[in-house]
């Protein structure tokens, strides 16, 4: 019988793709994925250090697998950025923990378990990796049945935000030749794959160090180009580094979705100026301005952090007034957490807990309202769904995203799974939207560039 592997992840999109390529690597040397823990011969818990709050998740879970260990000799494995920053001191504090994986030393993973396994070691794997193996990723072992996938371009971040722990964790900003990324979403393609996600800590710095001349721009051109995918979504962006090219591009690109998620942190410029974000609010709003004129239907999310040091009332007004002025689709927004090594954390003017979690509670009140007309404002229009699986709501219900990227359910069988399928959108929700399929000579769908009248 095959071995099995639990895998725990925690924080952002690139920690859901390690988790992948872990998976795939593991594949090779025998491994299959169960979503049980305890039937696990192998447990990994791929960790996020960017706040308190997800770091701490990590040590409550390393608790509960402990008695795993004792029972059956479960191995156990952290990785990721906590990994990364905590390296020893992760296998001293925890005397049942095997295996400590840094976050460039994923390509190293399947020899680690051969080494805990035969040998009985426990191992720690967090140096940097200077040929950039880690950033490939492996081909699966077996046909992916999936409509969606992401591809890494790039790793680490060289901007250094005061706040940030990233380019502490994930090392200097390295982004992958495009000869390899356009192979590996080639491969994607035919194996089904109809919607690609760029990843990268600032995805507009793309091409910086390479030898060949190419910036983020013209690498999304090349994969427009590319037979049998049908999107190209991009995380994350920042908005000092958004070009004028960029923004053209969401409307000269076919295949790329009416959607950015372009973080602005704080609505104070004092405050981005103390976050050393590169940026003001003034410039911010121009680039939001010239994204709307550009491409009126685009979608438009954003992450804000409230608390930071030094913020007083009018500074978190300020942040309140730039959400009311963008009208944002959804927003992520966190209490300010120090971060030890981060220049932040050694500021002096830290604004209370309290206060902090008074000004999240406001900040996401006003969103919540903004998002939901937001949806509301969609009631009607036909949209252009791409499938993705059954609903999590119904068993007669599938669910897909629209180009903006938002959720739609509606009655439907399988066999629209990886289908283009144009959705009058019935009713709105926070999170979500409820609707029904219609026949594509009746449909005018809202978004103009959608692929469905040029289906067979
Ligand atoms: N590279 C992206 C950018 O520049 O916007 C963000 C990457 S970070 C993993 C995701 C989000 O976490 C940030 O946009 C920020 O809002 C939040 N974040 C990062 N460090 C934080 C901290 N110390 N406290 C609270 N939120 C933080
Ligand atoms: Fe962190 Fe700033 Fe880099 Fe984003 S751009 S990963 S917030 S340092």
């Amino acid at each position: 019988m095959g071995k099995h592997v639990y895998i725990e992840t925690y924080g952002c999109q690139m920690n859901e793709h390690d988790s992948e390529r872990m998976l795939r690597l593991l594949e090779g040397v025998f491994y299959s994925e169960t979503k049980e823990a305890k039937e696990a011969d192998l447990i990994l818990i791929n960790t996020c250090s960017v706040r308190e709050k997800p770091e701490h998740k990590v040590y409550s879970a390393l608790g509960r697998f402990k008695k795993l260990k004792e029972e059956k000799g479960t191995i156990i494995g952290v990785a990721g950025c906590v990994a990364q920053q905590e390296g020893e001191r992760l296998l001293d504090r925890m005397p049942y923990l095997d295996m400590v994986i840094g976050t460039q030393a994923i390509p190293a993973l399947p020899g680690l378990v051969q080494k805990v396994e035969a040998l009985g070691q426990r191992v720690c794997e967090i140096g940097f990796d200077a040929e950039g193996e880690y950033l490939k990723t492996p081909l699966p072992q077996r046909p992916l049945f999936k409509v969606k996938s992401y591809v890494t371009i790039m790793q680490g971040c060289d901007r250094f935000c005061s706040f940030c722990i990233v380019p502490y964790v994930r090392g200097r900003e390295r982004s992958r030749p495009s000869h390899e990324i356009i192979e590996e979403i080639r491969d994607l393609a035919e194996m089904g794959v109809k919607e690609v996600c760029l990843l990268g800590q600032n995805v507009n710095s793309y091409g910086k160090g390479l030898e060949e001349e190419i910036s983020f721009p013209e690498l999304l051109h090349r994969i427009d180009d590319m037979e049998g995918l049908h999107r190209i979504r991009f995380i994350t962006s920042h908005p000092a580094d958004l070009s004028e090219e960029l923004i053209q591009a969401f409307t000269k690109l076919k295949k790329l979705c009416e959607h950015i998620h372009l973080p602005f942190q704080s609505g104070s410029s004092r405050i981005l100026k103390a976050m050393h974000r590169g940026y003001t609010k003034e410039s911010y709003l121009e680039k939001i301005d010239r994204l709307k004129e550009v491409c009126p239907s685009i979608a438009l999310t954003a992450d804000a952090i409230v608390g930071f040091p030094g913020e007083e009332e009018k500074d978190f007004e300020e942040t309140l007034e730039l959400l009311q002025r963008v009208q944002f689709d959804d927003l992520f927004s966190f209490k300010y957490s120090p971060r030890k090594g981060t220049r932040a954390a050694q500021y002096e003017d830290h604004v209370e807990e309290m206060v902090k979690q008074d000004r999240l509670t406001i900040l996401q009140g006003i969103q919540k309202e903004i998002t939901l007309q937001k949806n509301q404002a969609l009631v009607g229009c036909v949209e252009e769904i791409l499938v993705e699986g059954q609903s999590k709501q119904s068993d007669r219900d599938v669910t897909g995203r629209t180009r903006s990227n938002k959720i739609v359910n509606f009655e439907g069988g399988l066999d629209l799974v990886g289908k283009m399928v144009p959705i009058k959108v019935l009713k709105a929700y926070p999170h979500s939207l409820r609707g029904e399929i219609v026949s594509v000579q009746n449909a005018s769908i809202c978004n103009q560039r959608s692929a469905i009248p040029h289906r067979a």
